[in-house]
């Protein structure tokens, strides 16, 4: 039986184990990929804290070092559902079942899909939502980045460096993304903005060679391509834990600040949660706050 099982390492998960660590209790962190989360595709981190510029990975990596020195034990496994029984809570993964008093869901989120036609079959095959994990495959090539918020325009900038002409589609004039990245690609030569626009098809045989984008007045061209970067959003990773939370119209875990749910001694802290700014900075806040509410909630019991 664990203090503190926490679902998910990335920045809020392996902050809230730190936290827990820090506060003597016993703690199991669930992880179903590779430790870091979304943070891992960054290249460069230039807003969080004392570091001016960090690699995503690096920033991972740090952080993980610094939670396993801590004594936190790690299992490589995807927490399928969570049950209850009493102040029990049962964490169930393909291959254990994990007891603890307390858990914290620090799930994050996933991609968010264009939902075209042949888009699963051609994910590595010209379509990718991750330009730093496969932006090197596409040096000299065309590519466009479809989104206007800060994952696109970075994506954009990563690729005008690799590629020879990036696309940048977006079906708004105003990008949602950070001003000074936006004027930072309007500088960039091999940058073209098709604004106002949606990709409504993809072009392939065995691979990606283009896209059919369709301008908001109903105009329709077409664009010749080698690689599509898919950058429009996330969506959180509740699905599993609808038992013990309660979710927002769009699938986020209600809290408030506390990060305490519906359920006692559930918490969620990260991307999953619902509230306004989710940064890397945000993520780190809610793993703080939501491992001290659950060492209040442990001295309780
Ligand atoms: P986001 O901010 O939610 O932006 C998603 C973009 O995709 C929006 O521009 C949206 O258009 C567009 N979109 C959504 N569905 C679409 C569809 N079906 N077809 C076409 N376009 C669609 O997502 P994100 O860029 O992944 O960022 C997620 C969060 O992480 C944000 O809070 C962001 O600031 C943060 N982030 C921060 C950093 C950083 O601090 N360095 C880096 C990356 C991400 P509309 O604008 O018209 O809605």
């Amino acid at each position: 039986m664990y203090d503190i099982i926490i679902i998910g390492a990335g920045t809020a998960g392996m902050t809230a184990a730190i936290y827990a660590r820090r506060a003597s209790k016993s703690v199991l962190v669930l992880e179903a990929g590779a430790y870091g989360g979304q943070i891992i595709n960054t290249p460069d981190i230039e807003n969080y804290p004392v570091e001016a510029h960090i690699s995503g990975y690096d920033f991972a990596t740090k952080l993980y070092e610094q939670t396993a020195a801590l004594g936190a034990e790690f299992a490589f496994e995807r927490a399928e559902k969570i049950e209850l029984n009493g102040d029990v809570k049962t964490v169930v993964t393909p291959y254990n079942r994990y007891e603890a008093k307390a858990v914290i869901i620090a799930t994050g989120s996933s991609n968010r899909k264009l939902g075209l036609p042949r888009e699963d079959e051609l994910t590595g095959r010209g379509v990718s939502y991750c330009a730093t994990c496969d932006g090197s495959f596409f040096k000299g090539k065309k590519v466009a980045v479809v989104g206007g918020g800060n994952t696109a325009l970075e994506d954009a900038l990563y690729l005008s460096d690799i590629a020879e002409t990036v696309y940048l589609i977006h079906r708004r004039g105003d990008f949602r993304g950070d001003e000074a990245t936006a004027k930072r690609l309007a500088d960039k030569q091999n940058v073209k903005f098709v604004l106002f626009s949606r990709v409504t098809a993809l072009i392939a045989e065995k691979r990606l060679t283009g896209i059919e984008v369709t301008k908001n007045d109903g105009t329709v061209s077409t664009i010749d391509l080698n690689g599509l970067f898919v950058a429009v959003g996330r969506i959180p990773e509740n699905r599993k834990f609808g038992n013990v939370l309660e979710l927002d119209g769009a699938g986020y875990a209600v809290s408030g600040e506390s990060c305490r749910t519906i359920t006692p001694g559930v918490f969620v802290a990260g991307d999953n949660r619902a509230k306004e700014v989710r940064q890397l900075v945000t993520a780190a806040a809610d793993g703080a706050t939501a491992a001290t509410e659950a060492v209040k909630y442990l001295n309780t019991l």
